[in-house]
């Protein structure tokens, strides 16, 4: 064999990526295709958003919009429809941004947080997250050359809910810390930050020189408090890259049509990295996304008011099937402790409930670095069909009861 011919003998992944495997949620959702169980692990809704969307979709290919490469900052209509969204649900709070140069385009959420990422971090910064995180904030933070530093978000048992320790929060934060990545509400535990909580990360941000990256594609699934853009913090307009997406605001997940709002100069930052990543995407579903942000509030209403109700009945059957269930005030999830049923591997019990009851649930472990603290704990997605989550409810009875 020639020196020409011979395959490289260093590993094919490289070593900031090497860590990462396939993502659970594509490991779990092959598992329930395979077993035919109820798929409650992936966060998508089974019933697609409203219809006049989807035909406004429709429109806009038939009429040849957005068919070729829109502007790279996204279609003006749209970006006009996210400042206008940002105001009319945020205004109150001071934040009213520029259509031509606050708004930014994105490939969903997803794209937004890598390329924020991408942009602001140099290889050796430090980010914050908070964990157990979404999953592709480690490979986000990996692939920028940045070091995540975890801080564990705790249950509480006077709210029933995960909270953030502010000491914890502040201990971490060193000379190299670059940003907070932060994400409220929060994806698995549906935690929802409170404005006390807000205002000691602002105040940190402010006094350590610090940039925040919030992640906020669950602001309009809030059951109980509200919802407050870090942004809207003082100091934190200048410091602060605020992304969200339609995917889970409008039930079109598949569509990644996401955004960010944030000053002209970290906007033009993060294009930076976004425009050699997809560059552009979604023509014509920008269009429609244009005219869903400006449903009237009875459509944010019902869609929350619905999944409050899915989150009632999966809560209830959850607990009536044994497992200690945490509130869940935001989010599609419901985050469940399976030691009443006296397990302690939620990896274990999630690789055998599609065997023993034909339900697929996410352990949480596998979105923490400090993998002991969420050994227990299991999530459910609550964004299905009343009848499929009554379904799993029964299911699950069963299951628990046959030990
Ligand atoms: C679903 C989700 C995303 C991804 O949003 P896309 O717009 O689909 O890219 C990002 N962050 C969190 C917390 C999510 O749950």
């Amino acid at each position: 064999m020639t020196a020409d011919q011979r395959v490289p003998e260093r590993p094919l992944l490289n070593r900031r990526l090497a860590e990462f495997g396939t993502t659970i949620f594509a490991e779990m959702s092959a598992l329930a295709v395979r077993t035919g169980a109820i798929n409650l692990g992936q966060g998508f809704p089974d019933t697609d958003g409203p219809e006049e969307v989807r035909e406004a979709a429709v429109r806009a290919l038939r009429d040849g919009r957005g068919n070729q490469y829109p502007p790279g900052p996204g279609v003006p209509e749209l970006r006009t429809a996210i400042a206008a969204h940002q105001r009319r649900w945020y205004g109150q709070l001071g934040l009213d941004p520029d259509p031509e140069t606050e708004v930014l385009v994105t490939a969903g959420a997803t794209e937004a947080i890598t390329a924020a990422l991408l942009a602001l971090v140099e290889p050796g910064d430090e980010v914050i997250a908070l964990e157990p995180y979404y999953d592709s904030y480690a490979a986000a933070i990996a692939m920028a050359g940045g070091t995540r530093v975890p801080v564990t978000l705790r249950p509480d048992a006077a709210s029933g809910t995960f909270r953030l320790d502010l000491d914890e929060l502040r201990d971490a934060v060193t000379d190299r810390t670059r940003l907070i990545l932060l994400n409220t509400p929060h994806n698995p535990t549906g935690t929802v930050l409170s404005r006390e909580e807000l205002t000691a990360v602002a105040e940190l941000c402010v006094e350590r020189g610090l940039l925040a990256v919030t992640d906020e594609v669950y602001e309009h699934l809030v059951y109980e408090g509200e919802h407050l853009p870090l942004a809207s913090f003082p100091g934190m307009r200048e410091r602060t890259v605020t992304i969200s997406s339609s995917g889970k605001t409008f039930s079109f997940t598949g569509w990644k049509v996401g955004w960010v709002t944030a000053t002209p100069e970290l906007v033009g930052a993060v294009r930076s990295a976004k425009q050699f990543m997809t560059y552009v995407s979604a023509g014509p579903f920008q269009y429609a996304v244009a005219e869903a942000l400006a449903l009237p509030d009875s459509y944010y209403t019902g869609l929350r008011e619905d999944l409050r109700a899915q989150r009632d009945l999966l809560s209830r059957g959850l607990a009536e099937a044994g497992f200690g269930v945490f509130q869940a005030p935001g989010t599609y999830f419901v985050t469940t402790d399976i030691r009443p049923l006296g397990e302690t591997s939620g990896i274990d019990f999630c690789l055998a409930l599609p065997e023993r009851c034909g339900v697929v649930a996410v352990p949480t472990q596998v979105f923490y670095d400090h993998q002991e603290a969420g050994a227990p704990f299991v999530r459910f997605a609550f964004c299905k069909r009343p009848q499929v989550l009554a379904d799993a409810a029964v299911r699950l009875k069963g299951a628990a009861a046959g030990g």
